[in-house]
């Protein structure tokens, strides 16, 4: 597996798996839990979480599906912006850590930006990492201004910052990812495959037919030719899994990539971020 380096040097797979969604259907769980299983195995061991999704209870999902597999594991989870604060972060934290099984999550982001200070959620994530609930902490969904403020309020040491960004979501290209590569801080792609939506795209199938690939396939491989992008597609099905480990083998050509450019053109003005 391809690996990309957090800021302290550590290093992650660069495709993961997202979880949204997941575990919420008592008739799908085995089938959910065998395409996860089979994730790791093929080394997609960076799992993506939040105490948001099904309130709770993806993250009880994965407790039980990880049964066995977590030193494995990349934990990332996320905490609501109205958690992540002085009084309750801690105690949302917990009951993470309760709900996944473990005794730490690898990886702790802000879901995204609410009302509390953000000095305030670094001081608090600060804390959970001195006192070994986190192994490093982040942000997710905030913009190059909010990046520049948090840096101000004492956050250089985050992680990542995990954003909306596949190809027809290039926003970003403009001035935050610039922002973060200078400061060696990789960007975690959510959404990849835009929910299934880049399957319909022509240029994608263009492509794709020329490299015997799927269209997402094409779709996860652009992005992970960028050596600090990781990427989280949610995959519920084998099948899914299967082909999305396979997009780490595509290399896509000068020709592919122009392609692609002139159907996805890069920015060319400061975009605000997008969030799903
Ligand atoms: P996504 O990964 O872009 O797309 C998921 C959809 O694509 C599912 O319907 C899945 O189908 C399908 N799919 C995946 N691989 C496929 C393949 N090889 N062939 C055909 N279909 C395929 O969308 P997402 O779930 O929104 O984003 C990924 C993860 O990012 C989330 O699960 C979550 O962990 C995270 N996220 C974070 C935020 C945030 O605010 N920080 C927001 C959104 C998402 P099946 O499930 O049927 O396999």
């Amino acid at each position: 597996m391809r690996k990309v380096s957090l800021p302290d040097g550590e290093t992650v797979p660069a495709l993961g798996q997202g979880t949204w969604r997941l575990g919420e259907n008592r008739n799908r769980r085995a089938e959910e839990i065998a395409a996860l299983r089979e994730g790791v195995a093929q080394g997609l061991s960076l799992i993506d979480t939040a105490e948001m999704y099904g309130d709770g209870a993806t993250e009880s999902f994965l407790g039980e599906a990880l049964n066995g597999l977590r030193d494995q594991v990349f934990l990332v989870s996320k905490v609501y912006p109205q958690n992540a604060g002085r009084a309750r972060l801690t105690q949302a934290c917990e009951h993470s850590l309760r709900r996944l099984a473990t005794d730490r999550i690898d990886l702790y982001l802000l879901h995204w930006r609410g009302n509390i200070p953000l000095g305030e959620t670094v001081l608090a994530m600060q804390a959970l990492q001195t006192a070994g609930k986190i192994r490093h902490w982040g942000v997710s969904n905030l913009d190059t201004a909010d990046m520049q403020e948090l840096e101000k309020a004492g956050g250089t040491d985050a992680a990542t910052n995990q954003i909306l960004y596949n190809l027809t979501r290039r926003g970003p290209e403009f001035d935050l990812l610039p922002w973060m590569h200078e400061r060696r801080m990789p960007m975690m792609a959510y959404s990849p495959v835009e929910q299934g939506r880049l399957a319909g795209k022509s240029a994608l199938k263009t492509v794709a037919g020329r490299l015997g690939a799927t269209p997402l396939q094409v779709a996860l491989a652009w992005i992970l030719r960028n050596p600090e992008a990781i990427a989280i597609p949610k995959a519920a099905r084998l099948d899914h899994v299967r082909q999305n480990r396979q997009a780490l083998d595509i290399t896509l050509s000068p020709e592919d990539l122009a392609e692609l450019d002139k159907a996805f053109p890069a920015p060319v003005r400061k975009a605000p971020l997008e969030m799903l």
